[in-house]
C-alpha cells in the first residue's frame, strides 16, 4: 500500500509537491481554501536577476531549468500552460547599476544590449541586460495542470488545525495521511505548523493591470514589469509596504498611479488598453523542510515562486 500525503494549499508550492509526490508513488490529497492564491498571478516572470539590486539567488539557473522542463512535460501530456520562453530584458538606468548587475551574473547566460536594440524601450535607459533563459508563464494554468497531472484528490476547505498527519477543516471534516505538507502561502501563514520566531516572514501585496494587448514580445523589468500573458499582457509589481500579517490586498489610486508611472518609464503605454486588475500577496522568508514528526512545510517563496518553487518542492518531496 502506498503512503499518503496531505498537502495544504494548491498554489505553486503545493501543486508542484503534489505532482512530484504522485510521481514517486504517494497517494496525494490537496486541500485548498480557495482563497488569496498568489500563484494565480496572470503572468509571472521567470527572471533569475532580481529586483533593482540585480542579485541572482542561489540555484536560479537550476530552478529555471526545472520549471521549463516541467512545462514541457505537462505540454507533452496534453495540458495547456500558456508561456513564452522569450528571454527577459532588464534595462538599467546607469553605468553603476550595470556594473552592480554584472558582478552577480557569473556564468548565467546573458548579453548586454544597447537600448536601441530593445524594441519599444522608453528613452533614458543606459543599457539592457538580456537574459535568454528567462520568460513568462500563466501561473494559474501551471498550477491547474500540475494538480490534474498529479491525479491528487482535491478537497475544497479551510484547515483550522493540523497536527500529526491530521487536518481538521472549518466545516468539521477531518483528513488523515501519513505525512502532511503545509504550503499555505501568505493567506495560510497564521495557521502554519511551525512557529519559529527566528525565521521572520513578511507579507507584501502587489497588483497587476491586465492589458488587452501584449506590451512587446518579451518581458521588460525594472521597478515594475511589463509582460505578455495568455491574453494580451500585464503591467505589475509587488510594491505595497511589507506587513507582519496577511490582509485582503487592495490597490489604492496612488499605488496604481505609481505602477503606471513605472510602466511608462519602461515603455510608452499609449495604445495599451487596461482590461482589469489582479492583486495578490506574497510571503517572504523561505521555510522548506520538516517541522514535526510527520509534518513538512514549503512556504515563503517571496517573488521567486515560479523560479524556485518546483525545484524546492521536488527536493522536499524526495526527502519525505
Ligand atoms: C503581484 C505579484 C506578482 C508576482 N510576480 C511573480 C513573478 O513574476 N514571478 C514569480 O516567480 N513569482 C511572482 N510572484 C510570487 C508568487 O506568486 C509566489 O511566490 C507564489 O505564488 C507563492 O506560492 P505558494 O504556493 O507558496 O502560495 P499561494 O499561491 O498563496 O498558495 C497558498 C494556497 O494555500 C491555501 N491555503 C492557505 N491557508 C489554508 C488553509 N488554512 N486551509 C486550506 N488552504 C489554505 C490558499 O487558499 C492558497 O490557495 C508574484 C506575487 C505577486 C503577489
Amino acid at each position: 500500500m502506498s503512503r499518503s500525503l496531505l498537502v495544504v494549499g494548491g498554489g505553486i508550492a503545493g501543486a508542484s509537491a503534489a505532482y512530484w509526490a504522485a510521481q514517486s508513488g504517494w497517494r496525494v490529497t490537496v486541500v485548498d481554501a480557495g482563497q488569496a492564491k498568489a500563484s494565480e498571478v496572470p503572468s509571472a516572470l521567470l527572471n533569475p536577476v532580481r529586483g533593482q539590486s540585480g542579485r541572482v539567488p542561489p540555484r536560479a539557473a537550476e530552478g529555471l531549468a526545472v520549471t521549463w522542463a516541467l512545462i514541457r512535460q505537462l505540454t507533452e501530456q496534453g495540458y495547456t500552460v500558456p508561456h513564452g520562453r522569450t528571454g527577459v530584458l532588464r534595462p538599467v538606468p546607469d553605468a553603476a547599476t550595470q556594473a552592480r548587475f554584472q558582478r552577480n551574473l557569473a556564468d548565467l547566460p546573458h548579453e548586454w544590449w544597447l537600448p536601441e536594440r530593445a524594441g519599444d524601450l522608453a528613452s533614458g535607459w543606459h543599457a539592457a541586460l538580456h537574459l535568454p533563459e528567462g520568460g513568462w508563464l500563466d501561473g494559474a494554468a501551471l498550477c491547474r495542470a500540475l494538480l490534474a497531472a498529479s491525479g491528487a484528490q482535491e478537497v475544497t476547505g479551510k484547515v483550522v488545525a493540523a497536527a500529526e498527519g491530521r487536518a481538521r477543516l472549518a466545516d468539521g471534516r477531518e483528513l488523515r495521511a501519513d505525512a502532511l505538507l503545509w504550503c499555505g502561502g501568505s493567506f495560510g501563514a497564521e495557521r502554519r505548523l511551525s512557529v519559529d520566531a527566528s525565521q521572520i516572514q513578511s507579507h507584501r501585496a502587489g497588483t497587476l493591470l491586465t492589458l488587452a494587448q501584449a506590451p512587446g514580445g518579451q518581458p521588460l523589468s525594472f521597478g515594475a514589469y511589463l509582460a505578455p500573458a495568455a491574453q494580451g499582457g500585464v503591467l505589475g509589481a509587488t510594491f505595497e509596504r511589507p506587513a507582519a500579517a496577511w490582509s485582503p490586498p487592495e490597490s489604492t489610486l496612488s499605488s496604481l498611479a505609481w505602477l503606471l508611472d513605472k510602466g511608462q518609464r519602461l515603455r510608452p503605454l499609449a495604445g495599451l488598453d487596461v482590461t482589469g486588475s489582479w492583486s495578490g500577496t506574497r510571503l517572504s522568508g523561505l521555510r522548506a523542510g520538516q517541522v514535526g514528526a510527520s509534518e513538512w512545510e514549503l512556504s515563503g517563496l517571496g517573488s521567486k515562486g515560479y523560479l524556485l518553487g518546483p525545484l524546492l518542492a521536488r527536493e522536499l518531496v524526495s526527502g519525505l
